[in-house]
C-alpha cells in the first residue's frame, strides 16, 4: 500500500447537520436564554456559534461551551455506504481519520458510529489550539510515508480540509459531490487502488 486516504469524520462520514447540529445549539440557546435562531447555525467552534450575540459573561460562556461540546451523543448510524465503502478499502490503501472539534466529543461520535476499527490512525484537531488540518495532512502522509501526491483527502469542508489538500497539493474527493459507494471506483481513477 503506497497509498493514503484521510477522511473527514462530520458530515463526511456521519450525519452531523442533520442529527446532532439542532440539539447542540437548543443547548446553547437555552443556557444563554435566546431563540436558538440567534446562534450563527454555521458555527463549528462556540465561538463562532455565540458570535451573533453581545458580549457574555464568562461564567455563561463557559457554560455554553460545555452545552456545545457535551462528550454524550446519542447512538449515531453512519451515512449510507460509509462503513460499505470502508471495508471495501481495508488492504488496498491506508486509512486515516481527521477531525476537528473537542477530543471527547470526537471520540464518543467516532465510538457511536462504529468506525473506529476501520482507521489505521485517527488524529482529532483541537478545535481551540493553534494550527490547522494542514499540520496534520502533512503529519500523517509522513507517518505513512507516502507523498502527498499520492495522499487522497475526502470531506465535506471547503474551507477546511479540500482547501489545505489542494494548497499541499493532495488529490481531493469532495463529498457529497462524490457519493461514498463511489470513493472506491474513484480512488481507482486517480490510481491511487488497484481496481477490485
Ligand atoms: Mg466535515
Amino acid at each position: 500500500m503506497n497509498a493514503l486516504a484521510i477522511f473527514d469524520l462530520d458530515d463526511t462520514l456521519i450525519d452531523t447537520q442533520g442529527v446532532l447540529l439542532l440539539p447542540a445549539l437548543r443547548r446553547v440557546a437555552a443556557i444563554v436564554g435566546v431563540d436558538v435562531d440567534r446562534l450563527n447555525h454555521r458555527g463549528k467552534a462556540i465561538d463562532e456559534v455565540l458570535e451573533p450575540l453581545a458580549a457574555l459573561p464568562a461564567d455563561l460562556r463557559e457554560r455554553a461551551a460545555e452545552a456545545w461540546y457535551d462528550p454524550t451523543v446519542p447512538a449515531l448510524d453512519p451515512l449510507p455506504g460509509a462503513r460499505e465503502m470502508l471495508d471495501m478499502l481495508r488492504g488496498r490503501i491506508h486509512l486515516a481519520l481527521l477531525t476537528r472539534g473537542n477530543p471527547a466529543r470526537q471520540q464518543a461520535k467516532i465510538d457511536s458510529c462504529g468506525l473506529r476499527d476501520a482507521f489505521a490512525a485517527i488524529r482529532i484537531r483541537v478545535i481551540e489550539e493553534a494550527g490547522t488540518k494542514r499540520d496534520d495532512i502533512l503529519a500523517l502522509a509522513r507517518e505513512f510515508d507516502v507523498s502527498l501526491a499520492r495522499t487522497v483527502v475526502i470531506g465535506d469542508d471547503p474551507h477546511d480540509e479540500i482547501r489545505h489538500a489542494r494548497a499541499l497539493g493532495c488529490p481531493v474527493l469532495p463529498v457529497p459531490e462524490n457519493a461514498l459507494s463511489d470513493i472506491p471506483s474513484r480512488l481507482a481513477d486517480l490510481g491511487l487502488v488497484v481496481p477490485h
